[in-house]
């Protein structure tokens, strides 16, 4: 699968700390044959993915569209299509499907919701099946 991860209070906080548990779920992912991507609205974000670690895990980086996103990933040469992306913002993840994160503000050492996202994605990925509330499946 393509996953794709906003930044802005996705996987990192207002004040640019990384949220727990992001490196170690991004190279799970990654040893179970998925690709990561990251993407964000307000611009490439090659300084942070690398100033928060994470280039050795990331294999493109884009920019998201906000608003008319069968468009915008066209406008915005975003290749491959993501088939599933975790976001604080919904909308997007209703459109895309993927799983709607809980926003991370401050930087909070028990923050566990990368864990947690993980956990219903892989089963979720395994059964095609998931009773979360904040898992969405695709709808186009
Ligand atoms: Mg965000």
């Amino acid at each position: 699968m393509n996953i794709f991860f906003d930044v802005d209070y996705t996987i990192m906080s207002m004040d640019g700390k990384i949220r727990p548990h992001t490196h170690d779920v991004f190279s799970q992912f990654i040893s179970m044959g998925h690709i990561i991507y990251i993407w964000s609205g307000v611009g490439l974000r090659h300084k942070d993915v690398d100033r928060l670690g994470l280039n050795e895990f990331v294999s493109g980086i884009f920019v998201k569209p906000v608003t008319e996103y069968e468009t915008g990933i066209q406008r915005f040469k975003v290749d491959p299509r993501p088939d599933y992306v975790i976001d604080d913002h919904r909308e997007i993840v209703e459109f895309f499907g993927g799983y709607h994160v809980s926003p991370y503000y401050f930087k909070d050492d028990s923050d566990n919701e990368i864990l947690e996202l993980f956990e219903n994605t892989i089963k979720y990925f395994e059964t095609g099946l998931s009773d979360c509330k904040k898992l969405f499946h695709k709808n186009n």
